[in-house]
C-alpha cells in the first residue's frame, strides 16, 4: 500500500515503483488512483504490478496525489471487482481508498450501510470502508468535507485490522488502526512532498527517506502544508502482527527500529540454542527462511548451504488460491541440488508451517536428492489458529497444527525429526534489541485475539465463508476449463 502527495512529480510513476517494491504483500491485483485536485483517474487490474501497468496506463494517471495497492484476498474473493484502490465520486470530490487488513465487524458495518440505503458492489470490507467514509451516518458530519472527522468516525465504529491510504481532492491520508496490526510508515521525498508506505523497503526505491512509522490510531494528512498528524484512539494493547516479522514483510524493511532480516536471523539463533539438531548441514527454504537458517547455522556451528534453489520468477506459493495449484507450485518453485544432500543428515529450516504442503514436499525432495536423514525446523511456533487480522490463513481446518501434536505433524510431513520454535522464543527474538517495543498480535500461534469480537461464532462463520469461497473458485475453474469465463456474473458473498 502506498500514498503520495508531491506537486511537480510524476506521482503515478513513483507509486508504480513503490508498489513494485511492495509486490510481496499481494499478487492478485494492483492499482493506482491519482488526482490533480480537480478530477481523478484510476487504473487497476488482476495480476502483478509489472503486468497491470503499461507506459500508456501510467501516462494517463495525471496529478500530484496518488494512492496504490497490491492486493491478495483474505476475506473477499480473488476478482477484479474486489481489486483496490476503490475510487468513487462524492459530493466533496473523488475518494480513493486502499486497505490492508481485515475488519472483524465488517458484517455488522455492511448491514448498517445497506440499511441506510447505501449499495455495495463487492464482497470486501474495503468497499465498506470506502462507503463509510463517503456516506457517514446521519449526525456525524455528513455535510462537511472534513475527511479527518470522517476517518475518526469510521475508526470509532471499526474493529479489527486496517492500515489505510485515502485519496481526496487535495490531500492523501495514511491511517493505522488503534492496535497497529498492519504496518505503515512515512517517508519524505528529496524534491519535496511526502509518501506513506506499508513497508520502509519501498522508501529507498522511490528516493524517499524514512521519517517514522505512523503510530497506532494515528491519522496522517499529506497536503500543501506538508505533513500533519492527528492522533487518534490508541488501544491499550498495541498489537503489530508478529507474522509480519516471521514471514510477510521484506527482510530489508524496518519495524519498530528492527530490521526484519536481523529478527529472522535471531529466530534461527534462538532455535539452535533451544532445539539442537544432530545434522551435517543446515539448508534454508528460500527466500523467507534464509536468514533463520543462517542464524541456526551460526549459533550451532553446523555448516550452511543453499541446497534448494528457487525459481525467482514464480509467485509466492501460499498466495496462489486453491490447494491443488499450491501443491504443484511448490515443485515448480523449488529444486534441490542433489550433491548438497547426498548421504547427509540435513536440517531444513522454514519460517513457518501452515498447511504443511511445502514442508512435506521439500522433505521428499531432500530424500529424492539422496539425504540420509531429514530434520525439519520451523522458525515460528505451530500455526494452530486462524489469522483474522489480514493474513490469508483463516480456516482452522486447513492448518496442519490445528488439532495435531508435533509428533503427528512430524509423521504427516515425513520428517525424521520436527523442531518448532516456541512462542517465548519468538517474542524474545523480536524484542531482543528493544525490550520496550509494543506487544504483538500472536493470535495464530496462541489463539488469543485482542479484539473481543473474535468469538467462536465469528470463527465458525469465517470457516464457512472460506469453504464457500473455495467452492466458488472450483466452479470458476471448471467454467474456465469449459471455455465459459463467467465474467458477467458477479456473485457477492455476503
Ligand atoms: P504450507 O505449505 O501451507 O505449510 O506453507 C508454508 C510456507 O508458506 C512457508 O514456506 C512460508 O514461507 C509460507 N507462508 C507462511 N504463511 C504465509 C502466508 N500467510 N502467506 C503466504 N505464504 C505464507
Amino acid at each position: 500500500m502506498f500514498g503520495i502527495y508531491a506537486p511537480g512529480t510524476d506521482v503515478a510513476r513513483v507509486a508504480f515503483f513503490a508498489l513494485y517494491a511492495l509486490q510481496h504483500r499481494g499478487q492478485e491485483s494492483a492499482g493506482i488512483a491519482t488526482s490533480d485536485g480537480v478530477s481523478a483517474a484510476i487504473h487497476k487490474d488482476m495480476g502483478l504490478v509489472a503486468q497491470v501497468f503499461t507506459e500508456d496506463d501510467l501516462s494517463k494517471l495525471e496529478g500530484h496525489l496518488a494512492v496504490g495497492q497490491t492486493r491478495y484476498s483474505t476475506t473477499g474473493s480473488s476478482h477484479l471487482r474486489n481489486a483496490q484502490p476503490y475510487l468513487i465520486e462524492t459530493m466533496h470530490g473523488p475518494l480513493g481508498v486502499g486497505h490492508n487488513g481485515n475488519l472483524t465487524n465488517a458484517p455488522q458495518l455492511r448491514n448498517q450501510l445497506l440499511e441506510r440505503g447505501v449499495g455495495l458492489t463487492s464482497s470486501t470490507d474495503s468497499e465498506v470502508i470506502t462507503q463509510m467514509l463517503a456516506a457517514p451516518a446521519p449526525g456525524t458530519g455528513n455535510g462537511l468535507p472534513d475527511w479527518e472527522a470522517r476517518i475518526g468516525n469510521f475508526m470509532a465504529e471499526a474493529e479489527g485490522a486496517y492500515s489505510l491510504v485515502v485519496l481526496t481532492r487535495d490531500a492523501v491520508f495514511g491511517v493505522r488502526d488503534p492496535h497497529g496490526f498492519r504496518p505503515l510508515c512515512i517517508g519524505r521525498l528529496e524534491d519535496g512532498g511526502y509518501v506513506v508506505a506499508s513497508e520502509s523497503c519501498a522508501l529507498g526505491t522511490v528516493g524517499a527517506s524514512f521519517v517514522r512509522e505512523v503510530e497506532p490510531g494515528e491519522i496522517i494528512r499529506l497536503d500543501k502544508e506538508g505533513m500533519h498528524s492527528v492522533p487518534g484512539p490508541v488501544a491499550p494493547e498495541p498489537a503489530l502482527c508478529v507474522f509480519e516479522y516471521v514471514y510477510f514483510a521484506r527482510p530489508d524493511s524496518v519495524f519498530e527500529g528492527q530490521t526484519i532480516h536481523r529478527v529472522r536471523q535471531r529466530l534461527g539463533e534462538v532455535l539452535a540454542a533451544e532445539a539442537p539438531a544432530d545434522a551435517d548441514l543446515v539448508v534454508g527454504v528460500p527466500d523467507s527462511a534464509t536468514p533463520a537458517a543462517i542464524g541456526y547455522a551460526i549459533a550451532s556451528g553446523i555448516p550452511y548451504t543453499e541446497g534448494l534453489i528457487k525459481n525467482r520468477y514464480i509467485g509466492r506459493t501460499f498466495i496462489m488460491p486453491g490447494q491443488q495449484e499450491r501443491r504443484k507450485s511448490v515443485r515448480q518453485k523449488l529444486n534441490a541440488i542433489d550433491l548438497e544432500f547426498k548421504d547427509k543428515n540435513v536440517l531444513l529450516v522454514d519460517d513457518s508451517i501452515v498447511r504443511g504442503t511445502t514442508s512435506q514436499q521439500i522433505i521428499q525432495m531432500a530424500r529424492d536428492a539422496g539425504a540420509r536423514k531429514v530434520y525439519f525446523a520451523s522458525a515460528a511456533p505451530p500455526v494452530r489458529y486462524p489469522n483474522v487480522y489480514g493474513i490469508d490463513m483463516p480456516a482452522a481446518s486447513e492448518l496442519i497444527a490445528n488439532s495435531r501434536s508435533v509428533d503427528e505433524i512430524q509423521e504427516l510431513i515425513g520428517a525424521d525429526k520436527l523442531i518448532y520454535q516456541d512462542l517465548h522464543g519468538l517474542i524474545r527474538s523480536v524484542r531482543h534489541d528493544n525490550s520496550s517495543i509494543s506487544d504483538f498480535d500472536t493470535s495464530c500461534f496462541s489463539g488469543e485475539y485482542v479484539t473481543g469480537d473474535v468469538t467462536d461464532d465469528y470463527l465458525d462463520a469465517l470457516e464457512a465463508k472460506r469453504n464457500d469461497a473455495a467452492k466458488q473458485r472450483l466452479r470458476a475453474r471448471q467454467r474456465k476449463d469449459s471455455g465459459d469465463t463467467g465474467e458477467t456474473t458477479n456473485v457477492i458473498a455476503l
